[in-house]
């Protein structure tokens, strides 16, 4: 049981992709992320959200990380899209924005609300 609900995501698109099955989603997070969509409209479908310390993403990271706060979110979008998921994510309070638009690399943003931490201000933004 997840310990959160969603009028908009399910626990399966949520969860953990290394096999694990979890979908521990911070209630906070997805109480931002619901906002987000309700705004945005139409359908999102995150490619990563929650991660286990046992994702390859996550295993070589020395400190905990947003997704495995269960405090993030991958989105596929580009061009305009992009655009205006940022435009909404800075009026709905999220605090980390990561940007991977470059040609020949997969296009989404990453969203997150995860607090500062040692040697990680916030809010901030980033590309990959
Ligand atoms: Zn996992």
């Amino acid at each position: 049981m997840a310990g959160w609900s969603s009028p908009y995501f399910t626990e399966a698109e949520l969860r953990c992709k290394c096999g694990c099955g979890r979908s521990d989603m911070d209630p906070e997070f997805m109480s931002r992320l619901d906002t987000l969509r309700a705004q945005w409209g139409r359908g999102i479908t995150p490619t990563s959200a929650f991660r286990c310390e046992n994702h390859p993403d996550e295993r070589e990271k020395t400190t905990v990380g947003a997704h495995r706060q269960g405090r993030a979110v991958d989105i596929p979008v580009n061009g305009p899209d992009a655009f205006r998921l940022i435009q909404l994510a800075l009026a709905s309070g999220f605090t980390g924005i990561g940007v991977s638009q470059r040609v020949g690399k997969p296009r989404f943003i990453h969203l997150d609300d995860a607090p500062a931490a040692d040697g990680q201000p916030r809010p901030t933004c980033w590309s990959y």
